[in-house]
């Protein structure tokens, strides 16, 4: 049989492609991409020649089983998001899935994810968190998602568009108020990489009179901890001091 290896790309900076990387995809007999055009030009910059097929979002249905089929008769794929880790707010968890059902192995490489690059530089507590991606764009899904995400004590991590990044901040400081600490890191890898860090009322004021640029990642401090960090020692104290007592 072949192996499903799962294949990491840069998240903007092509240097950020690992030696293993380019040689999983060399020696794989086919790459599974989210977009062919976009994973040619990767191919290319590293002089790779292995032949691509599509697998997106909207063929995962039909093309799981040829693939599989593929895998079953010998053939090694290497599967590539347009840019991370796959199965990261990227396709490919459903194709994970079907692998191990049909018992091919599954072989992860490590890499690049907006996530974790964020979540390393944004001064907010890296551990525990929570990775939510993308919220929901509208209505009830939206108001419970975000919600739920103020009342966790984990740091947060949310992917959002440049277009929509303004209107999330503000709909952020609805649910866990203008105080809660909030790190917006765009660009990341890139030239203009940067990160604003600071609360979620300052993050508004900033946007007041700068557009959005870029791709987003936001760290959001979790609820618990800042509330400890907001108290003073004596009520730390007496905090513990009841707790002790109950
Ligand atoms: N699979 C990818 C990963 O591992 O990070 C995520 C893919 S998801 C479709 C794209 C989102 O990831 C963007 O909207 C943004 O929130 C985040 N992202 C990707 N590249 C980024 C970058 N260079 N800087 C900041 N955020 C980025």
């Amino acid at each position: 049989k072949g192996c499903l290896f799962l294949v990491p790309t840069p998240i903007g900076n092509l240097e950020d492609m690992t030696f293993r990387a380019v040689k999983t995809l060399q020696d794989a007999d086919l790459i599974a991409a989210e977009d062919t055009r976009n994973t040619k030009f990767l191919l290319n910059h590293f002089e790779i020649t292995t032949d691509l097929i599509s697998f997106h979002e909207h063929n995962t249905a039909q093309r799981i089983p040829e693939l599989i089929e593929k895998m079953n008769a010998g053939v090694s794929i290497a599967q590539v998001s347009d840019a991370g880790t796959p199965s990261i707010s990227d396709p490919g968890k459903e194709l994970v899935k079907a692998a191990i059902e049909a018992d091919i192995a599954v072989v992860p490489l490590p890499g690049a994810s907006a996530s974790t690059t964020a979540l390393i530089a944004s001064g907010i507590e890296p551990q525990p968190f929570y990775f939510y991606g993308f919220l929901p764009r509208k209505g009830k899904e939206r108001t419970e998602a975000l919600d739920n995400l103020s009342n966790r004590v984990e740091t947060s991590i949310i992917y959002e568009s440049p277009y929509r990044v303004v209107k999330t901040v503000e709909d952020l400081k609805r649910f866990f108020g203008g105080d809660r600490r909030i790190t917006l890191a765009r660009e990341l890898t890139k030239i203009h990489e940067a990160f604003l860090r600071g609360t979620i009322d300052q993050a508004i004021e900033y946007y007041q009179d700068h557009d959005p640029k870029g791709e987003y990642v936001l760290i959001l401090s979790g609820k618990i901890i800042e509330e400890i960090e907001d108290m003073s020692d004596s009520e730390i104290i007496n905090s513990i001091d009841l707790l002790i007592q109950s």
